[in-house]
């Protein structure tokens, strides 16, 4: 064991996973954290914490935190920066603001970090925007021979070591686009009919830069939340085909006290204090939770819904919140958005797991054959052998595993059952 490793007991975020890792390693250079890879028999990085499964799991654990600080490196011509790959999303939102910069997009929650997410294919939401994964410019990891690995955007390869699920290193550094820093406000519309989501989807989900729609699959959608930029023309207000402008601030959970939530009421804001829906500092969604998604081709988008509302019965009672999102395609080889234009259907669960598992089986059966990919990063069931045929380089990345990993360092229990199929 290397100085810097722990003995350690530790769960997720959401608590419904207890990692069997019993060590953890905390290095605070490169080359003790390339000493540590080489030599674990296995292991993985661990990010922030807020996946809900055993995907970041294995003997022994490594955090990158003590090799983070939130400095960053702006190219000259100012369209990317360069960070620690342990940064969360809030921290490196504070340091583009001193650079007047902006990410082109957040997930729901800044608390996440950069590598964890953009591992998972974590994204947020807007018809025109990639994940948070398409951002990334170039790379560095370690791979498990200890060997440092840089790829830019071009380069071999490079399409599918950005999605790398944990699976093909220790990522070190990540270089992300940016572009000038800018202003969004956020309005909330309720009560929007099904009828009109049916007849309109198009225009309501493309009725602002980033648009997310919540229900609990009643007589209608609860609430469509339009993010606007500022910059850019004809924002909604008051009424959105049907739905009416809310009054005073909501939480996407129905219920739930608001001020964790991100500013509404059309109140201009900096990018990163309107585009996540939670704020820094603040527990985001409800905490007692567990989650599912799952991204389907754009195209069977009104099917998909009717599918997942035809087991609105069943779906309820577990329920905390849907929250249904775009997401534009993308090359990233185990991106959930590779090839197409998705839609997005995030379900927010009560702490019932064994429950909702069972209510998985049933939702996979509607939405597996309308070509669905699970969120990487949240609870699903499906198989490698249902995934592969999915992801159109599954193979190359297989391959791309074997290169970079050939002693399996970074293989675990969760890359067996849903990647390699050697489950
Ligand atoms: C409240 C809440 C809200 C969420 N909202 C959204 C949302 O809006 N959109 C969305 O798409 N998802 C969302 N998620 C899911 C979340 O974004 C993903 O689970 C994401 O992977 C979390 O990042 P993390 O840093 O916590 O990663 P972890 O859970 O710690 O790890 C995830 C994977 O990344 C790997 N990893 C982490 N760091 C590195 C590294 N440096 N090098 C190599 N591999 C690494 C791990 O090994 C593991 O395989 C949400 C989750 C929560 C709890």
């Amino acid at each position: 064991m290397t100085d810097v490793a722990v003995q350690w007991a530790g769960n997720n975020w959401a608590g419904n996973y207890t990692y069997g890792a019993t060590v953890l390693h905390r290095p605070t250079s490169l080359a003790q954290l390339q000493e540590i890879v080489s030599t674990a028999p296995r292991l993985r990085v661990l990010g922030s914490r807020h996946s809900f499964t055993d995907i970041a799991d294995s003997a022994e654990l490594v955090s990158l935190e003590a090799m983070t600080d939130g400095d960053l490196v702006v190219a000259p011509d100012r369209r990317t920066v360069t960070v620690d790959a342990g940064l969360r999303y809030g921290e490196l939102a504070g340091a583009l603001a001193e650079e007047g910069l902006a990410l082109h997009n957040l997930a729901s929650l800044p608390h996440i970090s950069v590598a964890g997410a953009v591992a998972t294919a974590t994204h947020g939401s807007g018809v025109g925007n990639g994940n948070l994964a398409t951002a990334v410019a170039a790379l560095e990891l370690v791979t498990s021979s200890g060997e440092i690995v840089r790829a830019a955007r071009g380069d071999a390869d490079f399409d599918g070591l950005v999605v790398g699920l944990g699976a093909l290193g220790a990522v070190t550094r990540i270089t992300l686009d940016v572009e000038p820093a800018f202003d969004v406000q956020q309005r909330v519309f309720e009560s929007l009919p099904w009828s009109a989501l049916y007849e309109h989807l198009g225009e309501i989900t493309s009725a602002g830069y980033s648009v997310s729609l919540f229900t609990l699959f009643g007589g209608d959608v609860d609430m469509v939340w339009v993010k606007s930029r500022t910059d850019a023309a004809g924002h909604p207000e008051g009424e959105l085909f049907g739905a009416v402008e809310a009054t005073g601030e909501r939480h996407p959970i129905p219920g739930i006290d608001p001020t964790p939530a991100t500013a509404q009421l059309g109140s201009p804001g900096l990018w990163s204090d309107r585009l996540p829906h939670f704020r820094m500092g603040f527990t985001p969604s409800n905490g007692d939770e567990i989650q599912s998604e799952y991204l389907l081709p754009r195209r069977h988008a009104v099917q998909a819904i009717e599918a997942v509302r035809s087991l609105g019965h069943r779906i309820r009672p577990l329920l905390q919140t849907c929250e249904i999102r775009t997401i534009a395609a993308d090359q990233l080889w185990m991106s959930t958005a590779y090839g197409e234009p998705a839609i997005a259907f995030h379900l927010t669960w009560v702490q019932a797991q064994p429950a909702v598992e069972e209510l998985l089986v049933e939702l996979e059966g509607v939405l597996l054959p309308l070509g669905a990919r699970p969120h990487w990063g949240k609870l699903f069931l499906a198989g490698a052998a249902e995934l592969a045929p999915r992801y159109a380089h599954h193979a190359d990345f297989v391959d791309l595993v074997q290169r970079l990993d050939p002693r399996g360092a970074f293989g675990n229990a969760w890359l067996d059952r849903h990647v390699l199929g050697n489950a």
